[in-house]
């Protein structure tokens, strides 16, 4: 393994879906919902495979698909994208992001992002050979927030890009327009990229709404958006994703992916197109639900004993194990299944400097609610 890759072992998703397959915990690590997306959507994927739609794609997506994205970011957030030129389809907004790094950083470049950071984007970084300038969200009032002078001095003469992530995995931020109007205003006087991973756009909640950088004065021309569809129609698995930027953007975007996969599966293009068009009620549905199932997950662990911080965005509750008498959510999360049977995710692996998170642990609560109340049931052995 090349040395760049060296720190990147096997992922913190992977063990713990391992260790929970293997002793039996429920498992509120890795965050996929274990129900299926609107069955008219899945309905359609199958169509789509049973006509004949199973050959290569063109590279940038199927048109209906660019479109459809084009569509919705018009009628969701007033941004204006030509489907033919301004619009990528990748495979999932994984690809996005590690494409988008890779075609835009030269190495030694830097890339400010904001810790705890979802873990691709360390690896994306690292391969591009360019460095990572993390910024520490820290929760004040019970949510995680940054500090503008933090982020301001974050930024060098090498800054190339920013990387920021609303709603925000694992914290459950959604940067409000004051945070992401500090954000804009530093790309615009420092001549920066933003690579914006808006995969969590749609799970929102409390009347919270998610605004894209790219809405901001003079962002537009300098930002590559990124979403999928995974989270917005519970279809994890499906690994379908997009970029919308300006042509000078996206064209050297789709340069890299050209080579990382040419391009991306066609049956689920076709049925996430409809979907984008079709399923905004099945959508809102969802996000009722979340909620519903972000407020029984944090009782349940507010009653176990945990410290809980409320996610007005995401799959996720943020927790400090403290209060329970541990202080390292590395092994407390290894220990968990021994001791609760229940699996969740260390925080502290999302950090350049683990020792500022190590003491939260993440837990998903996009499952089922009986899976949610055995959990919690579970999680009452700790007291
Ligand atoms: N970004 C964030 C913040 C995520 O939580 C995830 C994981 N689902 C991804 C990107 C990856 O998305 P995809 O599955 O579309 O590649
Ligand atoms: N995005 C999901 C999470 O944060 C899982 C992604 C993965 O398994 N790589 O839990």
């Amino acid at each position: 393994l090349v040395a760049r890759m060296r720190e990147f072992g096997t992922t913190i998703f992977a063990e713990m879906t391992a260790l929970a397959v293997r002793t039996g915990a429920v498992n509120l690590g890795q965050g996929f919902p274990d129900t299926d997306g609107p069955p008219a959507m899945l309905q359609r994927a199958i169509e789509a495979i049973s006509t004949g739609c199973n050959q290569y794609p063109p590279g940038p997506g199927v048109p209906e698909l660019r479109q459809a994205v084009a569509d919705h970011h018009r009628e969701h957030y007033g941004l204006s994208y030509d489907p033919d030129g301004e619009v990528l389809v990748t495979v999932g907004a994984t690809e996005a992001i590690a494409a988008s790094v890779l075609a835009l950083c030269e190495p030694g470049d830097e890339v400010v992002t904001f810790e705890p950071y979802y873990d691709s984007y360390a690896a994306a970084i690292a391969l591009a050979g360019a460095v990572r300038r993390p910024v520490t969200l820290r929760p004040v009032d019970g949510r995680f927030t940054f500090d503008p002078d933090e982020l301001r001095a974050a930024v060098g003469p090498r800054t190339r890009a920013v990387l920021v992530n609303s709603p925000h995995n694992p914290t459950g931020t959604v940067f409000t327009r004051a945070e992401l109007a500090e954000i804009a205003a530093l790309c615009a006087e420092r001549d920066l990229i933003a690579i914006t991973d808006e995969v969590y756009e749609h799970l929102t909640f409390d009347g919270v709404e998610h605004v894209p950088l790219a809405t901001f004065p003079g962002m537009r021309e300098r930002t590559v958006m990124i979403s999928s569809a995974g989270k917005t129609f519970s279809v994890t698995g499906w690994k379908t994703g997009w970029v919308c930027a300006p042509p000078v953007l996206v064209n050297a975007v789709q340069t890299v992916k050209q080579f990382t996969t040419f391009t991306a599966s066609a049956p689920w293009q076709l049925a996430v197109a409809y979907a984008l068009r079709h399923e905004s009620a099945w959508v809102a549905a969802l996000r009722a639900e979340l909620a519903a199932k972000r407020d029984r997950l944090m009782a349940g662990l507010a009653r176990a004993g945990f410290e809980v911080f409320k996610p007005a965005g995401t799959y996720f509750v943020q927790t400090d194990i403290r209060p329970l008498g541990f202080t390292d959510g590395l092994a407390f999360t290894r220990e968990l299944p021994a001791l609760a049977g229940v699996v969740a995710i260390p925080t502290q692996v999302f950090y350049d400097r683990p020792e500022r998170g190590r003491h939260f642990v993440r837990f998903a609560f996009c499952k089922r609610e009986e899976v949610i109340d055995e959990a919690v049931g579970r999680l009452a052995a700790l007291r």
